[in-house]
């Protein structure tokens, strides 16, 4: 059983200029004011609209992020109706193969201390429930059957695609303090990765958030290349392709 860390990286997102310079025209189409439209006049137009509250302009832009946390973390995350999924299937991934190296991957628990009892009992209960998957496995139940054993903790990956509103709406409530811990430790660095990109359209969900950032966490580009694993996740006889 491998037992990783959670991460989440931008993999797509507009040019930043190329968002302002959209986001502003798109905003004085509003009030007829394009003729204001100069080489600085985004960014404090953009901070007027975010700070007003006429948020339908930021609608206009959008980014893809690639996160990787456990199913609880997924589940919360799949309940943002304004966004788009595509989501790592326990249907048709069949970690008993090869391909998986016969063993579940799962997402530490951050909460826990490693050499704490509680995670002991964590991992004991992660290690169970493998133990019975590759059983029902072997018993030859399909991967889709198997599948009801497996934890809480079983890493999972998503695209997630919204635009820049749901994405305000998203951090605002996935980095609060009332937000699970697991969330928090993916959203608040995504909140710094797409601060670091559109300032102009996260300067203030970034103050209030700020001090509750790592500050172990590294440095990061805004923006990453995709990355494609070399694990294959899907059933080649269901797609094969
Ligand atoms: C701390 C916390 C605790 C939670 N606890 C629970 C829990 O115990 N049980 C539970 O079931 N869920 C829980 N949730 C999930 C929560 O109820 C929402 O389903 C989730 O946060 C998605 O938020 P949303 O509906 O505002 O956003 P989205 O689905 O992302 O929608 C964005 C916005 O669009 C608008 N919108 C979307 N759909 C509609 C609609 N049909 N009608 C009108 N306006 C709409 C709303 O303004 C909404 O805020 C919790 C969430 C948090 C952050």
């Amino acid at each position: 059983m491998k037992i990783i860390a959670p991460s989440a990286r931008i993999l797509a997102v507009d040019d930043g200029r190329d968002i302002l310079c959209r986001l502003e025209f798109a905003g004085r189409i509003c009030y007829k004011s394009e003729e204001k439209i100069t080489a600085d006049s985004a960014v404090p137009f953009l901070d007027r609209i975010v700070r007003s509250g006429h948020h339908s302009v930021i609608e206009h832009a959008s980014a893809t992020v690639h996160i990787v946390c456990d199913r609880g973390v997924s589940h919360e995350l799949v309940r943002h109706r304004m966004a788009s999924f595509s989501q790592e299937s326990t249907r048709y991934a069949d970690y008993s193969g090869k391909r998986f190296g016969r063993e579940i991957t799962v997402i530490r628990p951050c909460f826990l201390a490693e050499d704490s009892p509680a995670y002991k009992i964590w991992l004991e209960a992660v290690q169970r429930a493998e133990s019975a998957y590759f059983a029902l496995r072997d018993a030859g139940a399909p991967a889709q059957q198997a599948r009801s054993v497996l934890p809480n903790s079983l890493k999972t990956e998503l695209a997630v695609t919204c635009n820049m509103r749901e994405w305000r709406h998203i951090f605002e409530l996935r980095c609060a303090p009332a937000a699970h811990p697991q969330m928090r430790e993916i959203m608040l660095p995504l909140l710094r990765d797409m601060h670091r990109r559109v300032p102009a359209l996260f300067a203030d969900l970034y103050a209030a958030f700020e001090r509750d950032m790592p500050e172990t966490a590294p440095e990061r580009d805004a923006v990453t290349l995709p990355h494609y694993p070399e694990q294959a996740t899907l059933n080649p006889d269901v797609f094969p392709f």
